[in-house]
């Protein structure tokens, strides 16, 4: 886990720079696909997956070492060919992962926070699961470990082929020619991203589209058809975690009401979106039928709200940086710890964009627990050492967050109300 935790000290600037040229080159060219507060969504989203992945939460059910000590039918040395057959096998593996988290029920829950936004930037591609609890995965990649592809191509393979998922979530470049054929293509991905009766569900590919235009899940993306993006049943919240669970949260409710056992049982396997029929008269829930023509999720906002949650979401990235950086150090308690407070402060900022009056509550609670914390240790985890000033500037943006989600939630919601 501290070799993940390394690696995102190097992702996270990267990727943030590449959001950042998107956003100055929509604003140069007068076409921004960015929103305040889809794009913090979006990035805070991305902050809970990896405080989740870092941590090792979840259940594994399997892993690769495992399957391949008691698998490999034969051992092969880590030659070029080795690590092109390991590719494919993960892109082809990857290709049924998304099959399934796209067509069944119980697995779209685990996928729906990626699709979440009505927007299409690069952002997107931060949208990242945090309630993927059991991972199974591997168990996809028994042909790799069959033929005995050695642990450590896949360790490496494994987040390059996720990075490589990052560049292709943008509007700014059009159809690439004849790598429309070999890759998965900015193109090809709005065709994925998109609700239009036409688009959806297709290009389930993560790399290569040839998986796609074999197994007959390949739509191109026409010019008199503009995707658009979003779920079928839209989130209608900023807050990532609500959204992680909302699709779960109805199977376990129509699966409790409904009368039929059988119907108990299966609709955790049946297609996505599919309802007993009992529940689904007596409870409908309202399905986008018009996909040019519906309300986009917004909330009340003023310049005020959104630069503080931006100054909330640069704060939440320097303190995970920090977390990060100091992995090993700040032992595993304290990092529990450490990601409790961080985790608990993405929920209260994206229920404050809601402008959820609860929020409120959650953000005093956290800031008031940060200022006991930081006066009862007299430091921030170490900071520090590292930064003069640093737990006194951790206590200064504790004390913000208190006054802001108070002010958002008291002063200003009242001005909005008014207008
Ligand atoms: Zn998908
Ligand atoms: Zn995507």
């Amino acid at each position: 886990m501290e070799t993940y935790a390394k690696a995102l000290l190097y992702a996270i600037p990267f990727f943030i720079l590449l959001l950042a040229v998107e956003m100055l080159y929509g604003y140069f060219v007068k076409d921004q696909k960015y929103r305040v507060m889809d794009t913090v969504s979006g990035i805070s989203s991305g902050f809970t997956n990896i405080l989740k992945d870092s941590l090792g939460l979840g259940l594994i059910l399997v892993t690769y070492p495992y399957l391949v000590e008691h698998l490999a039918l034969m051992e092969l040395k880590a030659t070029w060919l080795v690590w092109l057959v390991a590719f494919l096998v993960i892109d082809f593996a990857g290709y049924w992962n998304h099959r399934l988290s796209h067509k069944v029920n119980f697995f779209w829950n685990q996928h729906v926070i990626h699709h979440s936004s009505e927007e299409f930037n690069l952002a997107c591609a931060l949208r990242q699961s945090i309630s993927n609890l059991i991972g199974y995965f591997p168990l996809l990649l028994i042909p790799a470990a069959l033929v005995g592809v050695p642990n450590k191509v896949i360790a490496i393979l494994a987040p390059i082929h996720l990075f490589a998922q990052f560049w292709y979530h943008t509007q700014h470049i059009g159809k690439m020619g004849w790598l429309e054929y070999v890759i998965i293509t900015p193109s090809q991905h709005r065709v994925h991203h998109a609700i239009n009766p036409e688009y959806i569900d297709k290009n389930l590919g993560q790399i290569l589209c040839v998986w796609d235009r074999w197994f007959g899940t390949f739509q191109e993306e026409q010019d008199d058809i503009p995707p658009q993006y979003g779920v079928l049943k839209p989130a209608r919240t900023w807050n990532p975690i609500h959204i992680n669970f909302q699709h779960l949260w109805r199977l376990l409710k129509d699966a409790w009401r409904t009368k039929q056992l059988w119907d108990k049982f299966r609709i955790w396997f049946m297609p996505t979106g599919w309802r007993p029929p009992d529940v689904a008269a007596k409870f409908p829930i309202k399905i986008i039928d018009d996909v040019y023509h519906f309300q986009r999720y917004s909330t009340p906002s003023s310049k005020a709200l959104n630069g503080y949650m931006i100054f909330q979401l640069l704060s939440t990235l320097f303190l995970l940086l920090f977390m990060f950086y100091n992995y090993a150090t700040i032992g595993f308690n304290g990092l529990l710890l450490f990601g409790a407070f961080v985790f608990i402060g993405i929920y209260g900022y994206t229920t404050l964009m809601d402008r959820t009056y609860y929020a409120v509550y959650i953000e005093v609670f956290r800031g008031l627990a940060g200022l006991l914390l930081i006066w009862m240790t007299e430091d921030w985890f170490g900071i520090d050492a590292f930064i003069p000033w640093g737990s006194t500037s951790i206590a200064i943006y504790f004390a913000l967050t208190i006054f802001g989600s108070i002010y958002f939630t008291f002063f200003e919601k009242a001005q909005l109300q008014k207008i």
